[in-house]
């Protein structure tokens, strides 16, 4: 599977293949952007990523470059090893999904990140009957003292990346959040384009290629 340089359509979500050693670097061309990521094993489906047991193999409430992401059976699957954006990427909020939006007032159905993740899998013919909570690349989601969130635009600067490198084979699936309302994805609260490319050679470290 080639994706070398692909753009991913703002508010969009696609699944990509990686073998074990691959990496996939996903862009935020304009900076402004927030891609929530899921892992699934190639293997089985059932086997993803899970934001819990990756904080605790870290012991951080926040990936950053080093950080591994495990599975709900605490097997490495991705691990980050490059980030130049000033990275604490969010594991504590759920994706955005259609009652979420309902929620905030919307009357007219709006695309979100639960959606993209089953529309994304379903051209492989995977069907996952849930959807796992996402590791929230360049989602500025600061956690004070007292334990409350508070939901920032974006800290990252354009064409700042990050560098995710398969552990085993899996299915990664990237959705460019639709979230229009709240200020996740910038201050004028406009979804965005982002891009990825498959790295079959991948370099740890923040220079990129
Ligand atoms: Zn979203």
């Amino acid at each position: 599977m080639d994706h070398e340089g692909q753009i991913l359509p703002a508010a969009h979500g696609i699944a990509v293949g990686l073998r074990s050693g691959q990496a996939i670097r996903i862009e935020n061309v304009h900076g402004t952007q927030v891609v929530d990521t899921w892992a699934l094993s190639a293997r089985d489906p059932l086997e993803y990523a899970s934001m819990e047991h990756t904080r605790s193999w870290n012991s951080s409430i926040f990936v950053e470059a080093g950080a591994v992401v495990v599975s709900i059976r605490r097997r490495p699957m991705l691990t980050m090893i490059a980030d130049s954006s000033p990275g604490r990427h969010d594991t504590q909020l759920c994706p955005c999904s259609s009652e979420l939006y309902s929620q905030l007032g919307c009357e007219e159905p709006h695309r979100s990140c639960t959606g993209n993740f089953h529309e994304a899998l379903a051209p492989l013919g995977m069907k996952v009957p849930f959807t796992p909570a996402s590791l929230n690349l360049f989602m500025n989601v600061p956690i004070a003292a007292d334990g409350s969130v508070t939901r920032k635009p974006p800290a990252s600067r354009p064409g700042d990346s990050v560098t995710l490198r398969a552990e085993m084979d899996v299915i990664v699936v990237l959705s460019a959040c639709p979230q229009d309302i709240t200020p996740i994805n910038g201050a004028d609260h406009t979804p965005r384009d982002i891009a990825f490319a498959v790295l079959n050679a991948p370099q740890s470290g923040n220079s990129d290629d």
